[in-house]
């Protein structure tokens, strides 16, 4: 089969044609790839950064945010049948710590993670765990089921407290920025404020909706806020950048009593004032990781389903996989929006 394949400790990848099509274990089905789309984790493996030099076992394919359809079934697998429509959850949980048996799948002690530790979507067939199939619904096609995964992280995000109603500025307006304005609006924010440091994504933020698109590298976001609040401050801070200057003027923008949610990941330990940040403020303050499994996946399907949320908005280009190389070439440049590359 052809896929995208890890093979050399350097930045880089090696397009591959012919890559046995993977063996399935019992508790697993083949999933044939008809979407996927490229992650931060991605580029990460594609550098060759120390995260992926700390991770990944070499060879191994990459890639993990696809959708695609159920060609065979291992014999300890139901529920499903050949030809279902799936997508995939990315988090292989092991189903036995305490956090898989008290509802946090998600963070399980014992997690594995597709296209890090086990076969990954940049490639024809994947193999997949029972546990990580997500049917998709029949409005959805496949790039729309590709996108399912990465924009849980904005959504779990998002509703990770109330959202209803409430005032918010979403930090950073990569993909997962993008699909967390989308579902505030499509929650019932009344207002929803987007920061960026680069104009092409805050252009594609006010087509997700955002009522204001703040690039903070030359603008004020707490004197616009403080000016749309009456002073007070917005009632919800999301961040997806992990940059201590973004979080901190977050902070500054938040109401007191606010909730602000920790998303984006930090290249290093960070430094806040906590007194006035948090303590002062009494902000709730919250940190989230992946999606719920399974209530993220029935939020984004629920958000969808909608109508209020047309998460292919988010799509900044498609790619044959073999032209690997243009679409990560594209995100270096800054290019908004996800790109998917097509089996
Ligand atoms: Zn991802
Ligand atoms: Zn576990």
């Amino acid at each position: 089969m052809r896929a995208l394949c890890k093979t050399e400790e350097k930045p880089g990848a090696c397009y591959c044609e012919n890559i046995p099509v993977p063996e399935i274990k019992e508790n697993e089905v083949l999933v044939k790839v008809h979407a996927t789309a490229i992650c931060g984790t991605d580029m990460h493996i594609y550098d060759w950064t120390a995260y992926a030099q700390e991770r990944l076992k070499l060879p191994m394919v990459f890639g993990h945010e696809f959708a695609g359809e159920i060609v065979s079934l291992g014999s300890q697998v139901s529920g499903y049948a050949i030809g279902d429509r799936v997508a995939g959850e990315t988090h292989i949980p092991c189903n036995h710590c305490i956090q898989c048996r008290t509802g946090n799948q998600h963070i399980c002690e014992n997690m594995k993670i597709i296209g890090v530790q086990a076969p990954g979507a940049f490639a024809e067939y994947i193999p997949v765990h029972k546990d990580c199939l997500w049917k998709l619904d029949d409005s959805m096609d496949y790039e729309t089921g590709a996108l399912l995964e990465p924009m849980g992280v904005g959504v779990h995000g998002v509703l990770s407290g109330e959202i209803g109603g409430k005032t918010a500025v979403i930090l950073g307006c990569g993909p997962i920025g993008l699909c967390a304005v989308g579902a505030a609006k499509a929650s019932g924010a009344s207002l929803v404020i987007a920061t960026d440091v680069i104009d092409r994504k805050l252009e594609e933020a006010k087509k997700l909706g955002a009522d204001y698109a703040v690039n903070t590298g030359k603008q004020d976001l707490k004197a616009l806020v403080m000016e749309l609040t009456g002073g007070c401050g917005v009632d919800v801070v999301v961040d997806y950048t992990g940059n201590g200057r973004a979080i901190q003027g977050g902070f500054e923008a938040l109401k007191k009593g606010g909730r602000f949610t920790f998303v984006g990941l930090a290249n290093g330990p960070l430094s806040l004032d906590i007194n006035n940040a948090v303590i002062y403020k009494e902000a709730k303050v919250n940190g989230v990781t992946g999606r719920l499994m399974y209530q993220t996946w029935y939020d984004c399907e629920a958000l969808i389903k909608s109508g209020r949320f047309d998460v292919k908005k988010i799509i900044g280009g498609v790619f044959d996989l073999k032209d690997y190389e243009e679409a990560f070439a594209a995100l270096k440049g800054g290019a908004p929006g996800k790109m998917l590359l097509i089996p």
